[in-house]
């Protein structure tokens, strides 16, 4: 089987690298891809966001499956132009990706469908906003409305700040806060049949203890050993399965990689989000964990034969990822510098480095092109040694300026 991934960060390239290591996949084909990923696929310079071109590509290829790992191309419509194109493809139509490209839409599915979620209203004018904010009470929980590469929201108790990020969005949804941990759960799903993946979990802001800005992810882990028995099955009955259910009902069936983000509240599970596809940096540690070959998986569900899929095997030890982010990251990433110690890092075999954001030099060198620059990813029996071993292959890399999370992982391994 051809295979052709549309992206170009760390996903993408697990993504690769698990379809690399599948039998099944005789040619792989990444565009745009990234330094690392031009190691175990061929790379394309194609613009992920062009339909028409990544359709052409594709045909071109003789790809007999495209999987789209970013939200943007989604968005974009760039699944439809493939599936026109009579090739299956993993990732769903441009309205049903919706649920992730309009939190206003998202909030809709959920009430139709029954799924619990907070409590929320959508604002256009700042006399609206403010209202909203004094409905809920502090802390405050403001989601711009569009995509904004899981830079959109701000959760403050600052009531100037919170109305002043209502004022930079077009159209913002307003909500109650959510206490409790969160966890992100995925599901494969062909728009009828659901699979669900292994939970894992992610840690958005930048700096140790979750301080900081909010990221698109600093690290990730999984599985949960505090997480409740049973929460995979809950989750699959009351939130995965009612939504694509919705979905199909109204008209926008939804194929691809449903993502959950989940808070396991005092007064119960409740969705924090949808995305469309594989979250950054959690797939990482689920695909580190997955041991059915992915291929078919995937084109399972691009093909509508989900219900006949094996039920998927993993690996009972744990994963864990670690970002290295250029310096400034979020806010104003420094890019074009230079990264060393890569092949050391990976030289004991106990981890493997996933580039982000990275482009070859004129000599060949890896350099930095982007916020997030490499997802340092690691296994073992458990989750300490999981880390131990994600750590000290970050220890061995440089990047000037270069920043990361030291407790990744950290409160689920000790407790
Ligand atoms: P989102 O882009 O919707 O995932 O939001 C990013 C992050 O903001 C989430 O991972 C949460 O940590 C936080 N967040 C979003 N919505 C809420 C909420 N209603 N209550 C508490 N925290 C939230």
């Amino acid at each position: 089987m051809k295979v052709l991934v549309i992206g170009g960060g760390a996903r993408e390239h697990a993504l690769c690298r698990s379809l690399s290591q599948d039998p099944a996949v005789t040619e792989l084909h990444c565009a745009p891809g990234n330094a690392g990923i031009a190691q175990v696929a061929t790379v394309h310079p194609v613009d992920q966001l062009d339909g028409a071109q990544v359709a052409a590509l594709a045909e071109r290829l003789g790809a007999a499956l495209v999987v789209v790992g970013p939200e943007a191309p989604l968005v974009a419509g760039v699944a439809d132009a493939v599936r026109a194109a009579g090739i299956p493809v993993f990732g769903p139509s441009a309205a049903a990706a919706q649920l992730e490209g309009s939190k206003a839409f998202a909030k809709d599915v959920m009430a139709g469908a029954g799924v619990p979620t907070a409590r929320s209203y959508v604002c256009t004018t700042a006399a609206e906003a403010a209202e909203a904010l004094d409905a809920f009470g502090a802390p405050y929980v403001v989601k711009d409305d569009g995509l904004a590469a899981g830079k959109g929201v701000v959760v403050t108790s600052d009531r100037a700040a919170a109305l002043a990020h209502a004022a930079s969005c077009e159209r913002v949804v307003i909500e109650e806060y959510l206490d409790g941990p969160e966890v992100s759960l995925f599901a494969i799903t062909d728009g009828t049949t659901v699979v669900p993946l292994q939970p894992a979990q992610d840690f958005k802001r930048a700096l140790d203890g979750d301080e900081g800005p909010n990221t698109g992810g600093m690290g990730a882990y999984s599985p949960l050993p505090w997480a409740p028995a049973g929460l995979v099955e809950e989750v699959l009955e009351t939130v995965l399965q009612p939504t694509v259910d919705e979905l199909r009902r109204r008209g926008t069936e939804f194929s691809g990689l449903l993502y959950a983000g989940l808070a396991l509240t005092s007064r119960g599970t409740r969705v924090i989000e949808f995305n469309a596809r594989f979250g950054d940096p959690e797939t990482q540690v689920v695909l580190a964990r997955l041991r059915t070959p992915l291929a078919a998986v995937l084109l399972a569900a691009a093909t509508g034969t989900l219900d006949q899929l094996e039920p998927l095997r993993w690996d009972e030890g744990a994963a864990v990822t670690v970002v290295v982010a250029s310096e400034g990251y979020p806010a104003a990433p420094r890019t074009g510098d230079p990264i060393e110690g890569l092949a050391e890092a990976e030289a004991d075999g106990t981890a493997f480095v996933l580039h982000a954001g990275t482009k070859t030099g004129e000599e060949g060198q890896v350099l930095s092109a982007g916020g997030r620059v490499l997802s340092v990813t690691a296994t073992g029996a458990d989750l300490a040694e999981a880390r131990g071993h994600a750590y000290a292959a970050v220890d061995r890399i440089s990047l000037k300026g270069g920043q990361h999370r030291t407790d990744i992982a950290l409160k689920a391994a000790t407790a």
